[in-house]
């Protein structure tokens, strides 16, 4: 019995042995499998990547990429995403590293669009391709660059960690629990012999093998070659004088001839004119039929401008759907000839399937409506949106200008305001200050540049240049409304002191982190306000700004601040302020909040449409950035 017994207990081990041979067989079976079909794979992309290796250096295809004049991050952005889901790739990106004062730093500059990215990104809250990295000098990028060669770890938590130390510890375990990748495999990247950054793939897998070593190197070959072509791309479009899809000449090429025409029709005392032409209605092109066709309507202007051209005119194509023709030795009564020629070419012109075109335009003449060069790109430009606003289609001549420069009057409002010394502002930086526009060639520059430094002083985040970017949409913005040429230089003036008053603010408000109180936040809403027409009060010349500073804060509907205006009673100078002020804002870095994109910010805007701001100037506000981000 007991025989039998143990006869019985013996076969079920001999089971259980062979059910866990068995089981072994099955699994080293799926990976034998797995690895002759991921051998496969790699051949065959490998294969693929040889030839792509070899086509992309036929000088064809550089030319073809170098024209397709795609951003580097966008042409990056292609490559990792064709790269994603092979190989059991879950995500792929490229690293770079970057420096400033303080330290080295790691950003991402192009990522694949996967889920586990978006799984990653709605974890953190904050888009990873806006963050800044540490570079840790024991991470897996440091050694790969000191090794130079690919790396694999499968510590996937202490990667990110060493990346991102502010991500706390428990949402990088949830990261890494729900992920699918096993491994991080980086490659560090070159562009002519100089490091450039690492290609990283998240791998499903904790092995690598040598043909896969071979492929993510061949792969990394393909990026280095798409950071070198656009490389050169950027040398070669730095260089050029002409535009790509035209073959007039481009905007720096017309900002240096018009220099030198300057130079010379001041010599001779004998004017040129300029027509600045913009085609009418093309993004209603570009929506009905596509952009190849918007293109088209873009060439065919060109080649009207070309053949009215004589062969001295400098035709340029300025951006966009923007032309300027200069007409050297041409007063305003030839040009304005000239122009209705062009206008009745272009109107004429029969293009396939979209029919007619038109444009409107805008005539100047250096010396005769004013001796600034800079004052007659802008007439010529006001007159432009005349022409527009005249139901488009038409030629229009701009008005002469006599009053003082605005730039004139702005400079000396700085100077006066720094020489008062009632500003707290150190005495070294006044005199500087000062110095410095008294002794330039009294340009926008010189006033913009003193506007930032002044900004700075109550806003250490806002960045130098963006004085000029404000004014510059503010008056574009301005022009849309056919606001009289005398109100959009008061505008201009209000644009640079509508905060000076944030300069009498306490240091102690100003750098506070702590949440303000209800107190101090009414002191930081109204303060400035007060301040600002004590500073600008005892200037008599510039008494017509001081109301446009005072009133925008107020709102379209009334909740604003200090007076509680609604509607027609705010200046529309004020509401322009109002609206490029908040935007600016939002797309800045603040201590409390990450900057927003131009897309979000707008959005936000929007939304306040009729409540901050009449309806039109939004819509106006939007299409105008739009233009840009596009
Ligand atoms: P308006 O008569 O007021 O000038 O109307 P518009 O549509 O011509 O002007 P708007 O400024 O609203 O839009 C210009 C559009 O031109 C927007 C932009 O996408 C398009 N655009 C700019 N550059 C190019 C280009 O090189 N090719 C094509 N196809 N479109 C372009
Ligand atoms: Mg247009």
């Amino acid at each position: 019995m007991d025989f039998f017994k143990r006869i019985k207990e013996f076969k079920s081990m001999i089971a259980e042995v062979e059910s866990s041979i068995y089981g072994g067989k099955q699994d080293y079976l799926e990976i034998y499998e797995r690895n002759i079909q991921l051998e496969k794979e790699i051949k065959q992309r490998t294969a693929e990547l040889n030839i792509a290796n070899k086509r992309i250096l036929t000088l064809q295809h550089i030319l073809d990429m170098m024209n397709s004049a795609k951003p580097l991050q966008s042409v990056l952005e292609t490559i990792v995403n064709s790269i994603q889901g092979e190989l059991g790739y879950k995500h792929c990106n490229i690293l770079q590293k970057f420096k400033n004062e303080k330290e080295e730093y790691l950003m991402v500059i192009a990522q694949s669009d996967d889920e586990s990215i978006k799984r990653v990104s709605r974890m953190i809250t904050i888009p990873i391709q806006t963050r800044k990295l540490v570079y840790n000098p024991n991470s897996i990028y440091a050694k790969s660059l000191q090794e130079n060669r690919i790396l694999q770890t499968l510590d996937i938590g202490g990667t990110l960690k060493s990346v991102a130390p502010d991500v706390s510890d428990k949402i990088i375990d949830e990261i890494v629990l729900g992920s699918p990748s096993k491994s991080i495999i980086t490659v560090p990247l070159y562009s002519r012999k100089k490091h450039f950054g690492w290609f990283n793939v998240f791998s499903s897998r904790k092995d690598i093998t040598e043909s896969e070593i071979n492929f993510l190197n061949m792969f990394a070959q393909q990026i280095e070659m798409a950071i070198t072509i656009a490389d050169l791309f950027e040398a070669v479009k730095a260089q050029a004088v002409t535009d790509g899809l035209t073959g007039l000449y481009n905007r720096r090429y017309f900002e240096e001839y018009l220099k030198k025409e300057t130079i010379r029709a001041i010599r001779q005392q004998q004017p040129f004119s300029i027509i600045g032409l913009d085609l009418d209605f093309l993004k209603q092109i570009n929506d009905k039929y596509g952009h190849a066709y918007g293109d088209i309507a873009i060439k065919t202007v060109a080649s009207v401008l070309q053949r009215n051209a004589r062969s001295i005119d400098i035709a340029a194509r300025m951006g966009g759907e923007e032309f300027n023709l200069i007409l050297p030795g041409v007063e305003s009564s030839g040009a304005l000839i000239a122009a209705e020629r062009i206008r009745k070419a272009i109107e004429q012109e029969e293009l396939e399937t979209i029919g007619h075109i038109t444009a409107s335009i805008g005539v100047a003449t250096f010396l005769e409506h004013s001796d600034n060069i800079e004052e007659v790109i802008e007439l010529t430009d006001q007159a432009m949106y005349k022409s527009k606003r005249n139901g488009r289609n038409c030629v229009t001549l701009a008005k002469p200008v006599t009053e003082t420069l605005w730039q004139e009057t702005a400079i000396n409002t700085f100077v006066d305001i720094l020489s008062k010394h009632n500003i707290p502002i150190q005495q070294d930086l006044c005199d500087e200050l000062c110095e410095k526009l008294k002794n330039s060639e009294r340009t926008k520059d010189v006033l913009y540049s003193v506007a930032d430094i002044l900004t700075q002083t109550y806003n250490p985040l806002h960045s130098s240049g963006l004085m000029k970017t404000k004014v510059q949409i503010a008056v574009s913005l301005a022009k849309r409304f056919d606001l009289p040429k005398h109100e959009i230089d008061n505008l201009r003036i209000a644009m640079l002191l509508y905060d000076i008053g944030n300069i009498m603010l306490p240091v102690e408000l100003l750098q506070k982190t702590a949440p303000l109180t209800e107190d101090e936040r009414n002191h930081i809403k109204t303060h400035p306000i007060i301040a600002a027409r004590e500073i600008l009060k005892p200037i008599s010349y510039i008494q017509d700004i001081i109301p446009i500073v005072e009133h925008h804060h107020e709102n379209w509907d009334g909740t604003g601040y200090p007076e509680q205006k609604s509607k027609d009673e705010i200046p529309m100078t004020s509401q322009i302020i109002l609206i490029v002020d908040a935007y600016f804002a939002l797309t800045e870095q603040r201590t409390y909040r990450q900057k927003l994109s131009p897309r979000e910010a707008l959005k936000i805007i929007q939304d306040e449409a009729g409540k901050k701001w009449n309806n039109t100037l939004v819509q106006e506000f939007v299409t105008l950035i739009e233009h840009d981000i596009d």
